[in-house]
C-alpha cells in the first residue's frame, strides 16, 4: 500500500517513509491511496481475536512493508498488561445518561491515562522501525506541539528510545497544573521540554514551521539527524486508532449489545480531529457506522464548520476546561476533505491555503452535503461541562473527565435533536483524575477547591471512592526538571540549541 500528500498525489511514498518523514515536503498531510475493505466474514474472524490480535490484522492491512514479525513484535511491546493494566486496553463501560445508554470506550488506562497512549505507546516502535527502512543510521529528532496530552504520551513513548530525541513544546497557560507537572518531571536522557508564550495553535504552527524551513532541515541532515512528527498528523499515530473502534464493535458484538452487521453512532471529543479521524477510516474499511458525532467545546469551529461548510478560525479562543480541545485549526481535516472531495489535492490545497492566508475557507456543496449526511457538530460550554459531570456521577456513580463529559453532553442533546437511538461508542479520552480541579468543583456542587493539586486528587478520590491511577499517584513527590519558557520566534533556536546543533 503506497501513500500520497493530501496537497500533492504527486508525491508517493511507502508506509514506512510516511512514518519516518511525519508530514510531506509541501506541508501536505499523507493519506493511504486506498482502504482495505473488511467485509462482513472479516469481522467474523475479528470477534475472536483480543486487542493486540485486531491490532495485529490492521496493521498488516497499511503497513505493506512492515514483515509479519515486525508488525508482531511492535505490537506485543506496545499493549502489555504491565502499561495498560490488563489484557484488554480498551474496556468498554455501559452507561445510561438521560435514559439513554452511552457505550463508553474507555482509552485511558495507559501510562499517562489520556487516550494518546493508544497510539504513542506503539509509535516509536513503529518509527525506529520505518527509520532502519527508510533512512539509514539518521537519528529522528521528534518536534511535538501539544496541548496537554499529547506531549506526556510522546514524552513517555520516546523515552531512552535508542536513535530518537524528543522536544515538546506546551502553550504556558494552556495545559492544566497536572499536565504541566507530568511533563515537567518527564524522565529520560533524550527529553526536553518547553512551554512557549501562545496557545497550542502558536505552537502548532510553530512546530509546523520549523519542520518545513529547509535551512534548519539541512543543518540537523549535516549532524545526521532528521526531523520526524509523533503530532496526529504522523500516519503512525492515526492509524493505531482505527484499531479500537473495530475492537469495539466487536466487543459490543460479543456483549450482544449489537448483531453483527447493525450500525452504531461515533461520538468523539474532538480537538485536532484525529480521534474521530480514524473512527471514520475504519468506516471507509467498512465498519457500520451512522452518523459521526462531532463533540466541541466553546471553540466550536467543527461545529459551524458541519453546520455551514464554512470553516472560520478568526474567532475568539476560550481556554476552557478541557483544554485538550482548545484548538482553532483542526490539522486533521485536512484528510478528511481529500477524502470527500475525491481525492482531490488540487481542491484540499486550494482550502488550506485559503486557510493560511486568510484564515477561512468554504468547501463546494457537494462536499458540504456529504460532510452533513454522516456527521453531527455540536458544542457544550464549561458550565455544562461540569453539569454532565455531576450528573453521570449522581445517575450512575460514574466518574468522567472533562472531555468525556462534553462528548456525553452533545451526545444527550444529538438524542434530543433527532431520536436517534442507534447504540452509540462513545470515546472517553482521560481519566478524570487529570483535570481534578474542574472534575472536583463538579461534583462538590460548583464549589471551586482552594487546595494544591495532589490535594484535590486525594479529595476527589474521597468524594468518589474512585480508583486514582498509579502513574498520576507516583507524580506526586517528583522533581521539576524543565522550566524554559519561549516566544513562538525563538522556537527554532531553541530546537538548535537542544540538540547542540549551530
Ligand atoms: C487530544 C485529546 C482530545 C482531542 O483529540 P483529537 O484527536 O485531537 O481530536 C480529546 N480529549 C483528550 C483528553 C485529549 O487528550
Amino acid at each position: 500500500m503506497l501513500y500520497n500528500s493530501t496537497e500533492n498525489k504527486q508525491e508517493v511514498v511507502s508506509a514506512s517513509q510516511a512514518i519516518a518523514q511525519g508530514i510531506s515536503k509541501d506541508g501536505g498531510l499523507f493519506v493511504p491511496q486506498e482502504f482495505p475493505r473488511y467485509s462482513a466474514d472479516t469481522f467474523k474472524e475479528l470477534l475472536s481475536l483480543d486487542y493486540k490480535g485486531v491490532a495485529k490484522k490492521v496493521f498488516s492491512d497499511f503497513l505493506t512493508d512492515f514483515s509479519d514479525s515486525e508488525i508482531n513484535e511492535c505490537v506485543e511491546k506496545a499493549y502489555t498488561s504491565e502499561k495498560f493494566g490488563s489484557d484488554n486496553p480498551a474496556p468498554i463501560s455501559y452507561k445510561k445518561y438521560n435514559g439513554n445508554g452511552v457505550n463508553i470506550l474507555e482509552l485511558w488506562h495507559g501510562p499517562t491515562c489520556a487516550f494518546k497512549d493508544m497510539a504513542l505507546q506503539i509509535l516509536p516502535h513503529l518509527l525506529t522501525k520505518s527509520l532502519k527502512k527508510t533512512n539509514d543510521g539518521k537519528d529522528a529528532v521528534i518536534l511535538v506541539a501539544t496541548s496537554g496530552d499529547t506531549g506526556k504520551a510522546a514524552l513517555e513513548g520516546f523515552k531512552d528510545v535508542e536513535h530518537t530525541k524528543i522536544i515538546v513544546f506546551y502553550p504556558m497557560d494552556g495545559v492544566s497544573p497536572m499536565q504541566k507537572h507530568q511533563m515537567n518531571t518527564q524522565e529520560g536522557s533524550n527529553v526536553r521540554v518547553c512551554a512557549i508564550e501562545g496557545n497550542f495553535d502558536d505552537a502548532q504552527t510553530g512546530v509546523k514551521k520549523i519542520f518545513t524551513t529547509p535551512e534548519i532541515s539541512a543543518k540537523l541532515n549535516d549532524n545526521n539527524m532528521m526531523f520526524s512528527s509523533a503530532n496526529s498528523i504522523n500516519w503512525g499515530r492515526l492509524l493505531p486508532q482505527i484499531v479500537y473502534y473495530i475492537f469495539a464493535y466487536c466487543e459490543l458484538v460479543n456483549d450482544g449489545k449489537i448483531n453483527l452487521g447493525d450500525k452504531i453512532n461515533v461520538v468523539v471529543p474532538t480537538g485536532n480531529f484525529g480521534n474521530i479521524l480514524a473512527s471514520y477510516y475504519a468506516y471507509c474499511m467498512g465498519l457500520p457506522v451512522n452518523k459521526f458525532i462531532c463533540a466541541s467545546n466553546s471553540n466550536n469551529v467543527l461545529t459551524d464548520f458541519i453546520n455551514t461548510g464554512v470553516y472560520d478560525k478568526n474567532r475568539k479562543f476560550y481556554t476552557t476546561i478541557s483544554p485538550s480541545m482548545d484548538i482553532l485549526v483542526s490539522s486533521n481535516l485536512e484528510r478528511l476533505l481529500y477524502k470527500l472531495s475525491g481525492d482531490d489535492d488540487k481542491v484540499t490545497k486550494s482550502w488550506m491555503d485559503a486557510l493560511k492566508s486568510e484564515g477561512k475557507y468554504a468547501v463546494s456543496d457537494e462536499v458540504k452535503e456529504k460532510i452533513k449526511s454522516e456527521f453531527y457538530g455540536g458544542f457544550c460550554d464549561d458550565d455544562k461541562t461540569k453539569a454532565t459531570i455531576a450528573n453521570m456521577f449522581k445517575e450512575e456513580n460514574y466518574l468522567c473527565d472533562t472531555h468525556t463529559a462534553v462528548a456525553i453532553a452533545v451526545y444527550d442533546d444529538y438524542v434530543k435533536e433527532t431520536g436517534d437511538k442507534t447504540p452509540s461508542v462513545l470515546a472517553s479520552t482521560a481519566s478524570p483524575y487529570k483535570f481534578s480541579k474542574s472534575v472536583l468543583t463538579a461534583v462538590n456542587d460548583g464549589n471551586e477547591p482552594e487546595m494544591s493539586e495532589f490535594d484535590m486528587v486525594d479529595k476527589l478520590n474521597e468524594l468518589t471512592d474512585v480508583d486514582i491511577p498509579k502513574p498520576l499517584s507516583s507524580l506526586k513527590d517528583k522533581k521539576s526538571r524543565f522550566s524554559d519558557v519561549v516566544k513562538v520566534d525563538e522556537m527554532p533556536q531553541f530546537v538548535l540549541n537542544s540538540l547542540g546543533v549551530e
